[in-house]
């Protein structure tokens, strides 16, 4: 049989192989790199298939995600959220030890979404009441969650929560406070 001409040498992507691709479609070397290849491609399905579910499981009206939510949200490697923590470009509240939260919608500014993940996992917006019967004190705050008023106020500072003064209390919605210590 003559030549083809659509013959024409090829790296295998598997491999690294150079070799003469008998079709136009061909990108394996061997039968034994394509296998490896199919395999390669079901395991990240299944890996997709999981982020995906840890994805959907995400609260949409809040703001606040763990990170290997975040993981699953934008394909974005825990390593990578972690170092654009540690170099400020994005804001984190720390909960404890593996507690730490970042904001879907910082995130958002630097990632697309994962290709699978629905549109409608954009934040809504934020709507919080400051009336007093849909907000705790502060000392409300430290008693129900158990945290120190000097850590309640670092995390309203870091995370930007409002606060409302009525006489000698501080208000904060319940809300935010809620969808921080829950
Ligand atoms: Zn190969």
């Amino acid at each position: 049989m003559p030549k083809g001409k659509f013959e024409i040498i090829r790296k295998c992507q598997i491999c690294g192989a150079e070799f003469a691709a008998k079709t136009i479609e061909s990108i394996y070397c061997s039968k034994a790199c394509s296998n490896k290849a199919y395999r390669q491609r079901q395991a990240q399905l299944r890996e997709e298939k999981k982020l995906d579910e840890i994805a959907n499981k995400i609260d949409n009206r809040y703001d606040l995600i763990n990170v290997s939510e975040a993981h699953a949200l934008f394909g974005v490697c825990t390593v990578t959220i972690y170092r654009l923590i540690r170099k400020g470009i994005i804001s984190h509240v720390n909960l404890g030890e593996k507690q730490i939260r970042v904001k879907k919608s910082e995130l958002m500014n630097i990632y697309p979404l994962r290709k699978s993940i629905k549109e409608t996992t954009k934040p809504i917006a934020k709507m919080y009441s400051m009336e007093p019967q849909d907000c705790y004190t502060i000392g409300q705050v430290t008693e129900i969650y158990k945290v120190s008023e000097k850590t309640v106020y670092k995390h309203i500072r870091q995370y930007g929560i409002p606060i409302r003064q009525i006489g000698k209390y501080v208000y904060t919605p319940k809300s935010e406070i809620d969808n921080l210590y829950k």
